[in-house]
């Protein structure tokens, strides 16, 4: 983990601008599994699992307002998440561990194989 004492943006490049995640409703059947799955056929479109069993899905893609230094040029009139994204919750001066990730068709049918075989 980095020094907590020195969370500045200095040295990053733009980590929170490179992508979004939005929280999905936890999948509880193999009928709620088919829009994740359809999901992660797309490049660039991830799902993943928090520590805290949150489930999102999430955009690789960066923020069109994200110039090459890696500087915000709508800065006063950004939205109202990036004025609420703190150094304390940001990827760069933190470490998760995802539970689980899944990038691939591949990866997530394999994941519902194993939840639900002893149900099938
Ligand atoms: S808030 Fe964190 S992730 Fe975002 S640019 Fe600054 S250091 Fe990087
Ligand atoms: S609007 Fe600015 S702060 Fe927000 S994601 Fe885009 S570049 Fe980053």
């Amino acid at each position: 983990m980095k020094d907590p004492k020195s969370k500045t943006c200095n040295g990053c490049k733009g980590d929170c601008c490179r992508y979004l995640a939005i929280e999905i409703d936890t999948p509880k059947t193999k009928e709620d599994f088919e829009d994740l799955r359809w999901y992660v056929t797309h490049k660039n479109v991830n799902v993943y699992v928090e520590e805290d069993n949150m489930w999102n899905v999430e955009f690789i893609t960066p923020c069109e307002f994200l110039d090459e230094d890696n500087q915000c040029t709508v800065y006063e009139n950004r939205p109202g998440i990036c004025k609420e994204y703190e150094h304390d919750e940001c990827l760069f001066h933190n470490e998760y561990n995802e539970k689980h990730t899944f990038k691939t068709l591949k990866e997530i049918d394999e994941y519902i194989k194993n939840k639900f075989k002893k149900i099938i």
